[in-house]
């Protein structure tokens, strides 16, 4: 394992130390590390895209194991 060489701050855009020396990695320093943590936090670095829905296969499934299971079932397990 090597650093690489040329690292950049993805905030300042200057060079980022390597690894080893630089615990705020790859941020040239802690002050940029914490930038970039504000941006998360602001919401600003979200990924654009269409929220990921599931819901078809969720709400089919769930409804449909319920009237699948006898009530009969349920209650030789409460005995
Ligand atoms: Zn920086």
């Amino acid at each position: 394992m090597g650093a690489l060489p040329g690292a950049r701050c993805p905030i300042c855009r200057k060079s980022a130390g390597p690894r080893p020396d630089n615990p705020a990695f790859p941020f040239c320093s802690p002050q940029c590390k914490l930038v970039d943590l504000g941006h998360w936090l602001e919401g600003s670095y979200r990924v654009p895209g269409p929220p990921v829905s599931s819901t078809g296969d969720a709400e089919g499934l769930e409804p449909r194991g319920r009237t699948d299971w006898p009530d009969g079932n349920t209650q030789e397990e409460d005995e």
